[in-house]
């Protein structure tokens, strides 16, 4: 592979211009539906204390061991992560500005997540999240809040044939008992462990229940079940969201086996998976995570989230046809001659004035050359000023789309006439 200067790092993607529109219509609706939940926005560092994701995320995670940017500032030796994720970085800022003082907090962030894996389709080194925190909230309302509000989410960006998948990961207590009956476990079948799983098997062997590895799949398929091991609350926790969600009637199967990749998780995990993005099929995943505040430093407080991968939501929303909206331009201004020249800058800045998309001509050159250009803008018209017309003040009023005749109008009403031939 090559690493020339001329190439964008490998697995990090330019996202240009006929894609980005996508991207911007798909962020507006994104914003409208987060403050209909009343989420307020949140933008923290790319990078952080590498400390802080180790101990948030733990030592023994895929993320940790093997996916981090990690570094030493060359300046004052501070070992330095480019965020893999954002959880992590929300709770710090919440904590360092004393947010969760005396109120509960729902937040939201979006923005770039940086993890060292094998680049492939809706797998990246550079990708996108969307994520959602509900900082200080105990109860199974909130927990099914975040997935109803989901599922309002993938209605309203029109995608179907998403499934949710629901698990507990119970307390403290529960996955201790349940950590001990696993290494007992897998101990019996150390043959068919492979080595990742050999080195998990004492530090983190819940880990190894999220194998990829279709060799290790029947043993894992009938490990002792998390489920098996769950506590009075931790039980009604559980139930109580599920019943909010067949309330709302929203679909969701239980999944025994997602424990999901981050330590930091406890009680309710899901996560939203399509078949139709092959091995890359979570568009969505999150849960409960009550230790998270405590162990990274705070006053102990409960709390929730999730985050979505951009770009596998938008691979699946092409997949479905959906194209960037079409470019907005409404104008583009053509003009030449020395009076034209000189009026044209004026006129283009009074049409933005009157809230008009106006892309004018610069560079020069013929009048047939700068047609040609005005065409190509997807601009709805052009106006066209020449000297003739720049002398008697009006312009030449051509639609580009959709017909009509050009017709000659005085500049104070061109806002008016491309208002109504735009409509
Ligand atoms: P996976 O099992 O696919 O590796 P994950 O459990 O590591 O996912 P999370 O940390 O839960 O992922 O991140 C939430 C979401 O972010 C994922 O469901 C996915 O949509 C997206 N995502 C995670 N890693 C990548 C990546 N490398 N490239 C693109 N999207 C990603
Ligand atoms: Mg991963």
């Amino acid at each position: 592979m090559s690493n020339s200067p001329m190439q964008a790092v490998r697995g990090m993607n330019d996202i240009l211009p006929d894609e980005a529109g996508l991207w911007l219509w798909f962020e507006e609706v994104v914003r409208d539906w987060l403050e209909g939940y009343g989420y307020r926005n949140i933008r923290m560092p790319l990078l952080e204390q590498t400390a802080l994701f180790k101990r948030a995320i733990g030592e023994v995670t895929d993320i940790v061991e093997k996916e981090m940017y990690s570094f030493e500032d060359s300046l004052n030796g501070d070992q330095l992560t480019l965020r893999p994720e954002g959880t992590a970085s929300c709770v710090r800022a919440a904590l360092q500005h004393n947010l969760l003082y005396n109120a509960p907090q729902r937040l939201w962030y979006a923005g770039p997540m940086f993890r060292h894996e094998r680049p492939q389709k809706g797998r990246y080194r550079q990708f996108h999240q969307i994520g959602v925190e509900a900082l200080g909230f105990a109860g199974p309302d909130i927990d099914a809040e975040q997935i109803v509000m989901c599922a309002r989410l993938w209605k309203r960006l029109g995608i179907r044939d998403v499934g949710l998948q629901l698990n507990s990961l119970g307390d403290a207590a529960s996955r201790q008992r349940h950590r001990e009956k696993l290494i007992a476990y897998f101990e019996q079948h150390k043959d068919v462990l492979d080595a990742d799983a050999q080195r998990r098997l004492y530090s983190n062997p819940l880990r190894i229940l999220d194998s990829k590895n279709p060799a290790m799949q029947e043993l894992v398929n009938t490990a002792p079940q998390l489920m098996n091991e769950l506590e009075g609350d931790a039980i009604r926790h559980f139930e109580a969201v599920q019943s909010i969600l067949q309330r709302h009637g929203i679909a969701f199967e239980i999944n025994p086996r997602l424990v999901r990749g981050l330590d930091y998780y406890n009680r309710t995990v899901f996560e939203w998976v399509t078949t139709r993005l092959g091995a890359q099929g979570t568009i969505c995943a999150g849960g409960r995570f009550d230790g998270l505040i405590g162990q990274i430093g705070g006053k102990p407080a409960p709390a929730c989230g999730f985050a979505m991968g951009i770009e596998r939501l938008l691979a699946l929303l092409q997949d479905d046809g959906m194209s960037p909206p079409a470019a907005a331009l409404h104008v583009y201004l053509v003009h030449q001659g020395e009076a034209a020249d000189a009026l044209a800058s004026g006129v283009a800045e009074t049409l933005r004035d009157a809230g008009l998309k106006v892309a004018l001509h610069c560079g020069g050159g013929s009048f047939k050359a700068q047609m040609k250009k005005a065409d190509g803008s997807g601009a709805a018209c052009a106006v066209i000023i020449g000297d003739d017309e720049a002398v008697a003040h009006t312009a030449t009023l051509k639609p580009l789309r959709g017909g009509g005749e050009q017709q000659r109008v005085a500049v104070a009403e061109l806002p008016q006439r491309i208002g109504e031939l735009i409509k």
